[in-house]
């Protein structure tokens, strides 16, 4: 399915899963159907570049079906704000899997053995044929089916007993809804980090099972690992309290402001702002996921997105417009307006806020930035502080706090 980096893509698309959200969803997500698959949404890459926000899809598929029917769907949606506020919530995960990542790839330098097991597993060239496949399709087409993430990164971890950062930042390279949180804590779920002690084993029935409609199957999976011991780790991630910004009201807008969209915030139009702001500008960092080159569906994706993203905000406010690259100082773009104020999207753990923090962290210190957080992840993340079913329980106190009509 081609990924459209525009809102009303986004949109159009969830027009069309709309139908099958419900029961169906239920029923079959867990099938992985091949590239023209129809039974999951595929609607994280709008997701991820914020062109579609979680409370829209929410809404949306709420009115479609009902509480009941939508649960399934609802609770997959709570999952990534789950994995976003665990984080938040333990960002020493982020800093130590991108030391651990370096560290792996360079080792990768000194072990022949090591390098060409690597290079097999991301070319698709390891004679397992159903994870050479599922290789071959992140780099084509820039997404997986859940399912078969799994089934990849267990394969990667215990079967070709490669080091688990090395295939998340694979992932993080060639995925369009590549996300830090959901990415880095799904690996480490796989194996044994994230729920201490409990990992996920693939097998060659369970993928049989779930891939019987697969137009390119039955994919081979002969020679997987049988046993599966959870990868240990030597620092203990302590829980912090997340310094969440408050609800900004109208005074934060008191003075002109430039309103900074980027690769996890692209559109305006969810913010809710009260005040049109003097100047937009775009900052789209996708380069800044891996040390190692990302692939180019990935960057078109993102780049795009903020571009659209900027130009549809200009063209909302009649304002100017600015593209925030690397290399020019923020107050290039700001001084020339007379602008002292940025008021931009919450900026989660995760390579945009490393790439933008430190250009951004002086106007922080002199309270010359305003974060704004959406009301469902504010009314979310508190609960996410350990299992997935401390938030799923509360769902739907959470829905009703971020006002999501039908909940
Ligand atoms: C090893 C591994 C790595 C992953 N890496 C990423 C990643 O980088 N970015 C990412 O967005 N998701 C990631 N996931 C989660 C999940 O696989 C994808 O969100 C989902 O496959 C996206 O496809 P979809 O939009 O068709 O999902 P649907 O099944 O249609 O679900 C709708 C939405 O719910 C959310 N969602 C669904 N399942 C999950 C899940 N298990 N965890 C978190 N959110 C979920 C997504 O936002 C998704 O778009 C990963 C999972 C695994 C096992």
């Amino acid at each position: 399915m081609p990924f459209t980096p525009t809102r009303s893509a986004g949109f159009d698309r969830l027009q069309a899963f709309l139908p099958d959200a419900g029961r169906q969803y239920a029923e079959t997500r867990n099938y992985d159907d091949g590239p023209g698959r129809g039974n999951v949404s595929q609607l994280s890459p709008w997701l991820h570049t914020g062109l579609l926000r979680e409370h829209e899809v929410l809404e949306a598929t709420l009115r479609e079906h009902g509480a009941r029917a939508a649960e399934k769907f609802g609770n997959e949606i709570f999952w990534r704000v789950y994995f976003k506020g665990y984080l938040e919530q333990r960002p020493s995960i982020w800093r130590s899997y991108c030391q651990q990542r370096d560290t792996a790839l360079t080792a990768l330098d000194r072990n022949a053995g090591d390098r060409t097991a690597y290079e097999e597993a991301t070319e698709g060239r390891t004679g397992i044929g159903a994870f050479d496949y599922w290789a071959q399709e992140l780099i084509e087409t820039g997404y997986l089916h859940n399912h078969a993430r799994m089934w990849f990164a267990s394969i990667w971890i215990f079967t070709l007993k490669l080091d688990w950062t090395l295939g998340a930042d694979f992932f993080l390279r060639h995925l369009v809804d590549g996300d830090a949180a959901s990415n880095t804590l799904s690996w480490r779920w796989v194996g044994g980090l994230h729920t201490k002690g409990k990992t996920y084993l693939a097998t060659k029935d369970n993928i049989a099972r779930y891939i019987g409609r697969h137009p390119d199957g039955p994919l081979d999976a002969e020679g997987l690992a049988t046993d599966a011991s959870a990868l240990t780790e030597p620092e203990d991630h302590g829980r912090q309290a997340p310094d969440l910004p408050g609800p900004a009201g109208s005074e934060s807008y008191a003075e002109p402001y430039a309103l900074l969209l980027h690769d996890e915030a692209a559109s305006h139009v969810p913010l809710d702002l009260p005040k049109p702001p003097a100047l937009v500008i775009g900052a789209a960092r996708p380069g800044a996921r891996s040390p190692l080159p990302t692939a180019k569906p990935l960057r078109s994706f993102a780049r795009d997105a903020v571009a659209n993203g900027t130009e549809a905000a200009r063209k909302a406010w009649s304002c100017p417009h600015a593209e925030w690259s690397p290399q020019t100082p923020l107050s290039d773009l700001l001084t020339p307006h007379g602008i002292d104020l940025v008021v931009t999207p919450f900026l989660p753990t995760g390579w945009t806020r490393d790439a933008l923090w430190p250009a951004l962290a002086p106007l922080a210190e002199e309270g010359r930035l305003v974060q704004v957080l959406p009301d469902l992840q504010r009314a979310t993340w508190p609960h996410a502080t350990a299992g997935f079913f401390g938030v799923k329980k509360k769902i739907e106190t959470a829905m009703r706090e971020a006002r999501i009509v039908g909940a």
